[in-house]
């Protein structure tokens, strides 16, 4: 896909046990890292910049997930804007964070995924 940006945004934390020493299958724990008692953080995205460490090729031009199959619950629950769920701010947001214009309900459908919340709530941020 030609964006990406949500996965250069936010932080991407899911719950502990989707990651693969809990799960067979699930997210690499080695590409994760604890943020609290319940929850883990994909690394690279509870910092700045945030870019997550799954994330392969260049943001806005071609990219894609390292672990596509694997990803966590909240990257598979973000929705791009104006895809089959509707107006999305967060994936504006990050588009315009990364110097992308906003989708559009006009614009040509990319797939679709990803997640999150704004990385200044990282408490080690
Ligand atoms: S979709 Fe993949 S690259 Fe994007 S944030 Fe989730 S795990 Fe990282």
């Amino acid at each position: 896909m030609a964006c990406g940006a949500c996965c250069a945004a936010f932080r991407v934390s899911f719950y502990w046990r989707e990651a693969s020493d809990a799960t067979p299958g699930g997210v690499p724990v080695e590409l994760a890292e604890d943020f609290n008692q319940r929850l883990r953080v994909m690394k690279g995205t509870c910092q700045n910049p945030v870019r997550c460490a799954a994330l392969q090729g260049e943001i806005g031009v071609a990219v894609q997930c390292a672990i596509y199959d694997k990803r966590p619950s909240v990257c598979r629950e973000f929705s791009m804007a104006w895809d089959d769920r509707g107006a999305n701010p967060l994936c504006d947001t990050a588009r315009a964070m990364h110097g992308l214009p906003a989708m559009s309900p006009d614009m040509p459908k990319i797939n679709s995924d990803d997640h999150g919340r704004p990385n200044p709530l990282c408490p080690a941020a």
